[in-house]
């Protein structure tokens, strides 16, 4: 369970998030749609603490973060996954290199345990061989997934993606979004899924949030969402047509 209450955020004086309340169930698929520049991707950087509200609490099961020795929350960390908005993967490493990149400086396993993961892993991402090449010769569809590969290499418990699909075409995008379905049903994660994109939105959500401006409009089911008579979010879904 993953908790968010009353977060605030500033950064330089500029308030990017106000009184921030989210509760995502274990198991759950929660997308958090809203225009570009409305707190998104800096609501996933609080929930993996890579950045500290201001004001608020976030809860990570039975746990504060922000109550938590610098050990602990990297204990926390160590229960999610990220993949990051623009894929961020090391260049100068192989895939296979990336793949295996937490699992190096996390666990304890020999190299051949490694090299099973990371070849399990990318073949569920439908990379299977792939360990060997270099990141810049991959396309973009390709680099979310070795991205994704990464991100399920430690088993997470929860999975956070920042637009996972932005900037793909509708067949990769397609694809993108059953690896994300399929991921939540083979390992029973918790997904947090941010995107502006309605379509993959309404086939991957259990719940939507929608923010606007640093503040949470408006929280439902697909079906909610869909029929929702707030303006903010109607003019939102319509834009995506
Ligand atoms: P996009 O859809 O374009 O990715 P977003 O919803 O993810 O946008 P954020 O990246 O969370 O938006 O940014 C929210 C606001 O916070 C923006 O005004 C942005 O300029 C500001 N911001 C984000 N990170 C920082 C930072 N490290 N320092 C200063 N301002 C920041
Ligand atoms: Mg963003």
């Amino acid at each position: 369970m993953i908790k968010l209450v009353n977060v605030n955020m500033t950064f330089h004086g500029k308030q990017v998030l106000e009184n921030i309340n989210l509760e995502i169930a274990r198991g759950e698929t929660m997308v958090i749609i809203g225009p570009s520049g409305s707190g998104k991707s800096t609501l996933l950087r609080l929930i993996i603490g890579l950045l500290k509200p201001d004001s608020g609490e976030i809860w990570v099961d039975d746990k504060e973060l922000f109550r938590l020795s610098e050990d602990e929350i990297n204990a926390v960390r160590l229960k999610m996954g990220m993949v990051f908005q623009y894929s961020a993967l090391f260049d100068s490493m192989t895939v296979g290199e990336n793949v295996a990149f937490g699992l190096r400086q996390h666990t304890k396993m020999t190299d051949e345990e490694i090299a099973a993961v990371v070849r399990r892993k990318l073949r569920i991402v439908g990379l299977r061989g792939q360990e060997n090449t270099m990141p810049n010769e991959l396309s973009g569809g390709m680099k979310k997934r070795v991205s994704l590969a990464r991100a399920i290499a430690i088993n997470p418990e929860v999975i956070l993606y920042d637009e996972p699909t932005a900037g793909l075409d509708p067949i990769m995008s397609g694809k993108i979004d059953r690896l994300i379905a399929g991921t939540q049903r083979r390992m029973n994660v918790t997904s947090i899924v941010v995107t502006h994109h309605m379509p993959s939105a309404f086939n991957i959500a259990d719940r939507i949030a929608m923010i606007y401006n640093g503040r949470i409009v408006e929280t439902g089911t697909v079906d909610e969402i869909r029929h929702s008579e707030n303006p903010l979010v109607q003019h939102f879904i319509q834009g995506q047509k």
